[in-house]
């Protein structure tokens, strides 16, 4: 199968529509989570989003943010903001869609979860440590993480203590020989200082996994941002990827 793996959307309908025009036909959609928060368009991102054919979604953060289900303290002060601004506006479809997402799930034998395979929803794979901590966490060979907005792979050899990072080059594949934590990096706020939203191919039959980066029309995302009067950070950090 050639699935198109996708993580913090973040309510850009932009960047997720350049993102499924880039990508092309494909066999199944994984998205690891935090459709809304940030962006300006989260009930527009989610609708896009669930008319996917076999289309896995997993629970993030501001996903949970929005039901309830974090305290808004545990934000900070423009990432609250644009929480209650979305409480404001958002649909019941998108609630109602929101509320039946997973923390972790299992989809051909591939771990999928939001933040890590320790803690789902909130913990962030960001150095080899913790990378090495985590492949004790899951069965599967590979686990995908979104989260950090960083594409990265964590890599294991045959021995399991020996994990190294790699940071894939555009259109370059790696192969999994033995296991891995996959990240896919963010579609609609990269943090990488590549302001192109970033995702990935995974192939599961090769266990080949391509991130890809397509430019989009940030611009105009910027202005939804402001006309919104959602903080002014969520628009600048864009055009640079920060
Ligand atoms: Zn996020």
């Amino acid at each position: 199968m050639r699935i198109l793996v996708l993580s913090d959307i973040h309510a850009n309908l932009t960047a997720l529509e350049k993102v499924l025009q880039d990508a092309g036909e494909v066999d199944a959609t994984w998205c690891l989570g935090d459709i809304v928060g940030y962006g300006p368009d989260p009930n527009e991102c989610v609708a896009l989003l669930r008319q996917r054919a076999n289309l896995t979604c997993l629970l993030g953060n501001h996903d949970a943010a929005v039901l309830d289900r974090i305290p808004l303290e545990t934000f900070n002060h423009d990432a609250r903001r644009s929480i209650e601004w979305i409480q404001r506006i958002v649909s019941p479809a998108t609630i109602q869609f929101l509320s039946t997402l997973p923390e972790k799930i299992l989809v051909e034998e591939v771990t999928l979860v939001h933040g890590s395979p320790r803690n789902p929803v909130w913990e962030y794979v960001l150095d080899l440590y913790n990378a090495a901590q985590n492949f004790n966490h899951f069965d599967t060979r590979v686990c995908m993480v979104g989260h950090t907005h960083l594409p990265i792979a964590y890599i294991a050899s045959e021995n399991p203590r020996d994990v190294r990072w790699v940071i894939p080059l555009e259109n370059e594949s790696i192969t999994i020989e033995h296991r891995a934590i996959l990240n896919p990096g963010s579609v609609g706020q990269p943090r990488d200082h590549d302001p192109r939203a970033s995702y990935a191919i995974f192939n599961s039959e090769t266990y080949t996994w391509q991130v890809q980066r397509v430019e989009y029309d940030v611009r105009s995302v910027q202005k939804r941002i402001r006309a919104a009067d959602l903080p002014a950070r969520h628009a600048l950090r864009l055009l640079e990827g920060w």
